[in-house]
């Protein structure tokens, strides 16, 4: 008996000398001391010693079966701590390390100037929709009535990628894509980038943005429009700006009309920003046209509507004295770090 144990002490500690993990230690205490272990099976030979003996046998098999797992335990310990040793450098935070903090971005010009649009709009009542920028020929011209043969569409201007796919060329696409979508009264507005074949210079750009609204429901006339519009510039560009509203033609609004507004930088006296004009034409609305309603299942009889659709790149400009409307498509940060 007193040999098999010393054997089985001796295959505990060899075992310890190897073991790498405390999981290990786990396994080899299983493996002797476990329900079937080594030692274990010792115990189950109690029953065949003669009852004189079986008290030195039992304290025998006890002093052993303590002095493996005193064995087992204390190799375990060394290894469990020095695997937390390892956990917490390898998980370590240096509290005191300058995380330099990650510089933050800022908005681009016309994003802000949009933003305070937007508010002023859903002010109003009107809510965001958008459109494709990639858009159908028939949602950027058909349907807002410049048919196939019509003269404003000049194919000089337009970006095509086929036959009846472009970039779109105005946000009054977003007209019919809404009068398919929303059953009338609605009130909508929608910004976004347009498209077009200019040059970039210091006035154009190939692609601009523009907002565009629109209000259908029973009884809307030139008077809202009128109304509105007014209401919107003078909450944008400010209370004492001088508005104008001057008659003029488009395709998709009958009657027409074209609003200026009086430079907010020299008064109406003529300045750089405004090519001395002392005023700057700002947008072009009118009264949508019968037809464009028609075209798009909605009766003219019942409902009338008015959309109005701004340039919306000169604003920032003026607000924030951009001289050349090149840098504010440059991708350049130097130029929107500006604008923190
Ligand atoms: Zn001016």
């Amino acid at each position: 008996m007193q040999q098999k144990i010393d054997e089985i002490l001796n295959y505990v500690k060899g075992k310890m000398a190897e073991v790498k993990t405390s999981a290990d230690c786990q396994a080899v205490r299983v493996e002797v001391l476990g329900k079937s272990g080594k030692l274990t099976e010792l115990f189950k030979l109690m029953k065949d010693v003669p009852a004189e003996q079986k008290g030195a046998v039992g304290q025998l098999l006890n002093g052993a079966k303590q002095a493996a797992e005193s064995i087992i335990a204390e190799k375990e310990t060394s290894l469990a701590a020095a695997e937390l040793q390892q956990k917490l450098m390898s998980e370590k935070i240096d509290v005191t390390l300058d995380l330099n903090a990650e510089e933050i971005g800022a908005l681009h010009p016309v994003t802000l100037d949009f933003m305070r649009m937007c508010d002023i709009l859903t002010g109003m009542g009107f809510s965001q929709i958008d459109g494709p920028e990639i858009e159908l020929d028939k949602y950027n011209f058909e349907l807002v009535n410049v048919p196939k043969d019509h003269p404003s569409r000049d194919m000089q201007d337009s970006l095509y990628i086929t036959n009846d796919i472009l970039l779109r060329t105005q946000t009054s696409n977003t007209q019919p894509r809404a009068m398919e979508k929303i059953k009338p009264p609605f009130k909508v507005f929608s910004f976004g980038r347009v498209f077009r074949k200019d040059d970039l210079d210091a006035t154009h750009t190939p692609a601009f943005h523009q907002l565009e609204g629109i209000y259908i429901d029973k009884k809307v006339s030139l008077a809202t429009l009128k109304h509105d519009l007014s209401l919107i510039l003078k909450k944008y560009l400010g209370d004492a700006t001088k508005i104008k509203f001057r008659a003029s033609y488009f395709p998709f609004t009958e009657p027409s009309v074209e609003v200026d507004a009086e430079c907010n930088v020299c008064k109406g006296k003529g300045c750089a920003a405004c090519n001395g004009n002392g005023q700057y034409e700002i947008l072009g609305a009118g009264m949508i046209h019968p037809h464009v309603l028609e075209l798009n299942g909605i009766d003219p009889n019942e409902f009338s509507g008015y959309a109005f659709g701004f340039g919306f790149d000169r604003f920032p400009k003026i607000r924030y004295k951009i001289p050349n409307a090149k840098v504010m498509f440059s991708n350049d940060v130097r130029f929107i770090k500006q604008f923190k």
